[in-house]
């Protein structure tokens, strides 16, 4: 495929914290409409490349273009105005307040609308029925008026990316969406991915390997700051440098 069929792409990205070179001369493209994950053993530098990729970090070297255009040197909040978002931790997610004022505020930092707007009650309302789209894209319908709080894991973390959706990404990145979930809610999130994944490019940062077989178009192996590799899952899965780096860590 040619490059415009590219959503983000890196080119010799390096960190080097004090000199040691956490990610070396890193190269890749993320395609358009793909679910792409990045993947590798600790200490690979995946963490680093991500935080490089969604600009919590500055690169040593190195340059990132989102849609063509050069945001080496851009804020996450000015990519984010990109269409370009990262999804954050489920810390994100306001514990007392419940399911649909939680995209509700995400919807109004979007917006952009003053504190003011947001103080009448009719225009707090105006976007609950787009507020009730997105937790019906996450599956959590019937849980709009549960306080966050007692959501399980698993929709929590459906939630939290509700409100990623509020922002209408055309990109989203996300970081380790399976960490700490039972297999149901691994179940559950992977299906959303998916359907997420169909109308939106995704990047993904993910452990769990049979998730990674199972969601990605393609995949791109770290190893000790550098690609290793990069293919399909049939195609990493059988590169004995990748089984060496995964059983050598
Ligand atoms: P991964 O996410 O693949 O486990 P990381 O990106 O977290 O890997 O780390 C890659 C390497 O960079 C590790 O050796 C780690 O100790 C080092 N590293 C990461 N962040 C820092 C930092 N802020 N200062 C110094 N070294 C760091």
């Amino acid at each position: 495929t040619g490059s415009a069929g590219v959503a983000l792409e890196a080119v010799g990205l390096t960190k080097e914290f004090k000199g040691f070179v956490a990610v070396n001369n890193v190269s890749l493209k993320v395609e358009k409409g793909t679910i792409h994950a990045l993947i590798g053993p600790n200490g690979a530098g995946k963490t680093t490349c991500f935080n490089l990729l969604t600009k919590f970090l500055q690169p040593t070297r190195g340059k990132i273009t989102y849609a063509g255009r050069d945001i080496t040197r851009l804020a996450p909040a000015e990519i984010a105005r990109l269409g370009m978002v990262r999804s954050f931790q489920i810390s994100a997610v306001f514990a007392d307040l419940t399911v649909l004022q939680n995209v509700r505020i995400a919807l109004q930092r979007t917006r952009g609308e003053s504190y003011d707007f947001w103080r009448s009650e009719k225009n707090l309302t105006r976007f609950d029925d787009e507020a009730r789209s997105y937790v019906a894209e996450v599956g959590l319908s019937e849980f709009l008026n549960h306080r966050a709080a007692e959501l399980s894991y698993g929709r929590k973390r459906a939630l939290e990316i509700a409100t990623t959706l509020a922002l209408d990404p055309k990109m989203l990145l996300l970081d380790e969406p399976m960490a700490g979930m039972a297999q149901e809610d691994v179940e559950r999130i992977s299906t959303l991915i998916r359907r997420i994944g169909e109308t939106r490019t995704i990047l993904m940062v993910e452990h769990n390997l049979s998730v990674v077989a199972d969601l990605s178009d393609r995949i791109t192996v770290l190893a000790r700051g550098e690609i290793l590799a990069e293919g399909n899952y049939a195609e990493i899965s059988k590169n004995p440098e990748v089984i060496d780096a995964y059983i050598g860590a």
